[in-house]
């Protein structure tokens, strides 16, 4: 019989890479802490509706590439395709607002879209989403596009850009909208098939087309910039300006409109030179009406989505991280009272603070070693029957190969000690 493979799209995240996974956290946990956020988890599925209604059909992300479906009740239900319209339902659901003043709220977890895979492209795939609810302030829009650099900064990611333009108000886009329909209309039939599509349903989205053609016809549309509002303007401005004041650089890219309907204001794109085709790495923006138009409050907000896997890809390749596991000790142990007290020792030490992995194969001396030495623990503790019964135990330092004979107490009370040198020669073996 066949093995079952995994859905296409889907990659299982082994502990070879966890440690990745965990660094990113750690690091994304810690800057988001010294901002203030709170982590908020929402549910992968939600009702269809709420993505329809919050993101848009046109969009690409909610229009082709949603995973739907009826539930066993007949609901229309479906797999997130991005955190921020769960994240909102919420805010309104258990009235966040209510609490006053500014909401700052964070949550990773997995996003699906149906897209074509490729390298930094999956059908489930995780984001790092952040928000703040209730400021229309640009230190609002800053302060978000600074927590999204910390974060890069502190994993160390180079040759990384920063996008920023206005999207403008509803009304600004309404007026250049029907700027671009007049523009595109007569080049129609040399835009790709999806741009024509675009044309009547999604016209501003045309801008961020990949086709060739299209893009040359793009180079002389109208700028959305010169239908801002001054009221927009200012806004803008405003941001750029405290942009500078903290030492972040950026770039204007009128042609950055981002996929979803949402935006108002502030949009803005981090991408790297290192990522080939799929160079975003965080993508976000302000969506003042968003809240409204799911049923809350007024309430002006702004938020990135960073995507992980890329930023896995980029870990990879700078191999600053190590993947090995870290481990303190490693018992042997062989014979029946010998493999008792080392469980007992096992645990103890456990309980004193260090990771113990204990070897269950009952082998040869010879071959636990062996797999000591792969275990990428420090410390290899070793018992034989003779060791049980006097209370002692072997240390090995399984890097020097120096090894030396203690009573099992001497281990145990001077815990502190070993756990410094420990500590001590792991940063001298390992590579950051
Ligand atoms: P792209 O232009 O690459 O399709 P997007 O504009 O659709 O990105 P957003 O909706 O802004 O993406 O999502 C925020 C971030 O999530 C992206 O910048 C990217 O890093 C990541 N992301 C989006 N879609 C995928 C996917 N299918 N696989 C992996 N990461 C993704
Ligand atoms: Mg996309």
């Amino acid at each position: 019989m066949s093995s079952i493979q995994a859905i296409r799209g889907t990659r299982d995240i082994l502990p070879s890479e966890s440690p990745l996974w965990a660094k990113i956290e750690e690091v994304a946990r810690n800057a988001l802490a010294s901002y203030a956020y709170r982590e908020i988890r929402t549910p992968v599925f939600e009702k269809t509706e709420l993505f329809a209604r919050g993101i848009g059909e046109a969009t690409d992300a909610v229009g082709k590439e949603m995973y739907s479906f009826e539930d066993r009740g007949g609901r229309s239900i479906a797999l997130r395709p991005e955190i921020t319209a769960g994240l909102v339902r919420a805010f309104i659901q258990n009235k966040l607002f209510a609490l006053g003043g500014v909401q700052r709220l964070w949550h990773l977890g997995p996003a699906f879209r149906y897209e074509r895979p490729q390298a930094g492209r999956q059908r489930q795939f995780h984001q790092l989403d952040v928000e703040i609810l209730g400021s229309r302030d640009a230190r609002a829009d800053v302060e978000i596009i600074a927590i999204a650099t910390q974060i890069l900064n502190t994993l160390g990611l180079k040759a990384l850009s920063l996008d920023l333009n206005s999207v403008g108000s509803s009304a600004d886009r309404q007026a250049y909208r029907d700027a671009l329909v007049a523009y595109f209309t007569p080049y129609k039939d040399e835009l790709d098939t999806d741009s024509q599509d675009r044309l009547t349903r999604n016209p501003l989205r045309i801008l961020d087309s990949k086709d060739k053609r299209t893009q040359e016809i793009v180079v002389d549309a109208p700028s959305l910039l010169d239908y801002l509002s001054d009221d927009s303007q200012r806004h803008f401005d405003a941001v750029q300006r405290l942009l500078t004041n903290i030492g972040i650089d950026f770039s204007i890219n009128p042609r950055l409109v981002r996929g979803l309907d949402y935006y108002t204001h502030t949009a803005f794109e981090i991408q790297s030179s290192d990522l080939g085709a799929q160079a975003t790495v965080c993508g976000g923006g302000r969506y003042d009406g968003l809240v409204n138009q799911l049923g809350g409050p007024q309430t002006p907000a702004i938020g990135f989505g960073m995507g992980i896997e890329r930023l896995i890809i980029l870990l990879e390749q700078m191999g600053r991280y190590s993947t090995t596991p870290e481990l303190d000790i490693y018992l042997i142990s062989r014979g029946e009272k010998a493999e008792l007290a080392s469980a007992k020792l096992a645990n103890t030490l456990r309980q004193s603070g260090y990771s113990v992995e204990v070897d269950l194969s009952g082998s040869a001396f010879g071959k636990q070693f062996k797999r000591a030495g792969r275990s990428g623990a420090v410390v290899g503790l070793i018992l034989g029957d003779a060791e049980a019964d006097a209370e002692k135990v072997q240390l090995k330092w399984l890097a020097s190969g120096e090894q030396s004979e203690l009573s099992q107490a001497d281990l145990l009370s001077q815990a502190a000690d070993l756990q410094a040198k420990i500590a001590q020669v792991r940063n001298q073996t390992s590579v950051a």
